[in-house]
């Protein structure tokens, strides 16, 4: 969860160095006045290594990190795009926002998205599987990417909750050929808003970076306002505030992944000692451990066990409380989804998400909250 529980001196020395040696808020141009200081490309520099890839684009947020991701890649109208039942509703708008038809895959009780169903949902359209590593449990990506192969298929990692996360020994969001993070004031760092791209196709990484710039190619023998340009754009620039942000937070991910796991271990163990079942994990995983999942009878008790932590100040995120944002089967509002004849019937991933309550994990926990937990449960 907890970018903003960190923010402190830190991310003021970028904010002071950026407003005293430059001025200049803007990620291009201005050459002559700013010092040599250029925060959002640092920031993509640093994140590009931390990562071990090549390359990585900086843009406004997570949810227009995945409209760029799709766009890189062609895929608009007339195409399918398949993700999970579980996830942000940002994930599914994306998909809208591109013009192509969100398709709805159903989830196992790793609460990500179960690549034994993906055989139904696949026809000649499809051309992308969005996956989720939701709240920081990695995809299980080994028969993401089997499946992908064989079928032709992108597959973009959402990777909103998964930041620093790894499967397999690599980095959530360098498995696939496209990852997308959010820095969102609610996950694992922040820039207030924001997000990043990372794309292993050269050329659909410079497409990236056009669209996000209004189709500018930044040209490096012409100046800004005579650009050469090949298609046409949108504005998903990061402002250099949120760089310099961007670049203090990153500096901490290390530490807010490790503190979150160590403390997501304790929660684990009580609830292993009161005989819950817990999430499944995929073997290989590193997770981020944004929140821990486990698992009630049914979904009155789930409900109960809420109101029961509830009534000794301990919260509960997303599940169950705030499923209608988190669950496809709930968005009538998206015309895309409503008007769909074929939207499969998500029984199996209702079932599994109404049993599930989710404690929220943060850096900084203390003994008091892990006696209460203890119990209460
Ligand atoms: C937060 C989130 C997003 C969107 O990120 P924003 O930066 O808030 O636009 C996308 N997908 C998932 C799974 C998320 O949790």
């Amino acid at each position: 969860m907890p970018g903003f529980e960190l923010i402190g001196k830190e991310e003021h020395e970028e904010l002071n160095d950026l407003m005293t040696n430059s001025g200049i808020l803007f990620r291009h141009g201005f050459d002559a006045l700013r010092n040599n200081i250029y925060k959002v490309k640092e920031f993509e520099n640093n994140f590009a290594e931390f990562m071990q890839v090549k390359n990585a684009l900086a843009v406004t947020s997570g949810t227009s990190a995945l409209h760029v991701a799709l766009k890189a890649f062609g895929i608009g109208a007339g195409d399918e795009v398949i993700t999970q039942a579980f996830t942000f509703v940002a994930t599914v708008e994306a998909i809208v926002e591109s013009g192509a038809k969100p398709v709805i895959c159903d989830i196992d009780e790793t609460l990500n998205l179960d690549s034994s169903y993906l055989d139904k949902y696949v026809n000649t359209n499809t051309k992308a599987i969005i996956v989720v590593h939701m709240l920081g449990t990695p995809c299980n990506m080994n028969g993401v990417l089997k499946f992908a192969k064989k079928h032709n298929l992108k597959v973009i990692e959402d990777t909103a909750w998964g930041c620093g996360g790894k499967f397999n020994e690599q980095y959530l969001g360098t498995l696939g050929d496209a990852g997308t993070y959010s820095f969102d004031f609610a996950k694992t760092i922040t820039t207030g808003e924001g997000g990043m791209v990372i794309i292993k196709d050269e050329l659909a990484f410079e497409r990236a970076k056009a669209y996000h710039d209004h189709g500018h190619e930044n040209n490096p023998s012409l100046p800004r306002w005579e650009d050469s340009r090949s298609s046409s754009g949108f504005n998903y620039r990061m402002s250099e505030l949120q760089g310099a942000i961007g670049i203090a937070q990153l500096k901490k991910l290390n530490f807010i992944v490790d503190s979150q796991r160590s403390n997501a271990s304790k929660i684990k163990n009580i609830l292993i000692q009161k005989k819950y079942k817990i999430r499944d994990v995929p073997e290989h995983s590193f997770e981020t451990c944004d929140a821990v999942v486990f698992f009630a009878e049914n979904k009155q008790k789930a409900i109960s066990i809420r109101n029961k932590l509830l009534k000794c100040n301990i919260s509960t995120k997303i599940l169950p409380e705030a499923m209608s944002w988190h669950f496809a089967e709930s968005w009538d509002h998206i015309d895309e989804l409503k008007n769909d004849s074929k939207m499969p019937n998500l029984e199996i991933s209702r079932n599994i998400l109404e049993r599930a309550v989710a404690l929220p994990v943060f850096v900084k926990m203390k003994d008091d909250y892990f006696n209460s937990l203890k119990s209460v449960l």
